[in-house]
């Protein structure tokens, strides 16, 4: 049997919302043997997003921010809902199979599931369109990683995208300390140092780290305020 792939997606309202939660669920329904842990940053957790329309095994968490963090800039988008991820995890005892951090907004080839799926403790690949060398990437010699290609090094032991790596979580269940700080710009190489990463077990991935199968896409987002048509008003609209 396939181990199941844990893909945890952080999200939160606004308008593109639902659009990017659509093209991301059709993306997962191609994956077999994956579980979508789609964790929102919001006090309840809203029927319109209607996760289990797409077929797949699915967990939805409603996981806010504190306050104390969204007044900050920049605020550490994503991480509340990555603890409440983390912490679904470990209370439901889940020490086999693979945990990846697949944002709502990112662009998922589907050779990259089959890729990082015998991930046996860290694996780590290419991503496209981040930063101004627009890819970041493990720098790999004879298969093994020695060093990091970021436009954005910032003094971090693991400069990478919170997308180029997945985890065993076999592996993660071994380091109970594991977590991500609210930390923004530093939460992946916090996470990684927190479950002890060394370099020499970093296992490579996309074809020694030559081939792009994630991309840090970003939508524009709509300077408009929010706003709910209730169907009250679309009854009226009809009539
Ligand atoms: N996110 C969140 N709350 C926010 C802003 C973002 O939960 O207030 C989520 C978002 O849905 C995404 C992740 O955190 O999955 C990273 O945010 P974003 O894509 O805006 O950041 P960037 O692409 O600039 O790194
Ligand atoms: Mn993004």
């Amino acid at each position: 049997d396939l181990p199941i792939i844990y893909f945890v997606t952080p999200t939160y309202p606004r308008r593109e919302q639902i659009p990017e939660l659509i093209r991301l669920g059709q993306t997962l329904m191609h994956v077999p043997q994956i579980h979508w842990i789609v964790a929102d940053d919001y006090d309840g957790c809203n029927n319109f997003l209607d996760v289990n329309r797409f077929g797949i095994p699915y967990t939805h968490i409603a996981s806010p921010m504190p306050d104390a963090y969204r007044s900050i800039s920049p605020s550490p988008r994503g991480v509340a809902n990555r603890r409440a991820a983390l912490n679904w995890l470990r209370q439901n005892n889940k020490k086999t199979g693979i945990l990846y951090f697949g944002d709502d907004d990112n662009t998922f080839d589907l050779r990259l599931f089959n890729e990082i799926r015998d991930t046996k403790k860290v694996s780590m690949f290419p991503v496209g369109l981040i930063g101004l060398y627009a890819v970041s990437s493990p720098v790999v010699k004879n298969g093994k990683v020695i060093g990091f290609f970021d436009s954005w090094p910032a003094k971090r032991k693991w400069p990478v995208d919170m997308a180029g790596f997945a985890v065993n979580l076999e592996y993660l269940s071994q380091h109970p300390n594991a977590t991500m700080p609210y930390r923004a710009g530093y939460e992946e190489d916090a996470f990684l140092r927190s479950i002890s990463l060394r370099m020499n077990e970093i296992e490579t991935k996309a074809n020694n780290c030559t081939e792009i199968l994630v991309w840090h896409t970003q939508t524009q987002k709509s300077k408009a305020p929010m706003v709910r048509i209730d169907s009250q008003y679309l009854e009226s609209e009809k009539s």
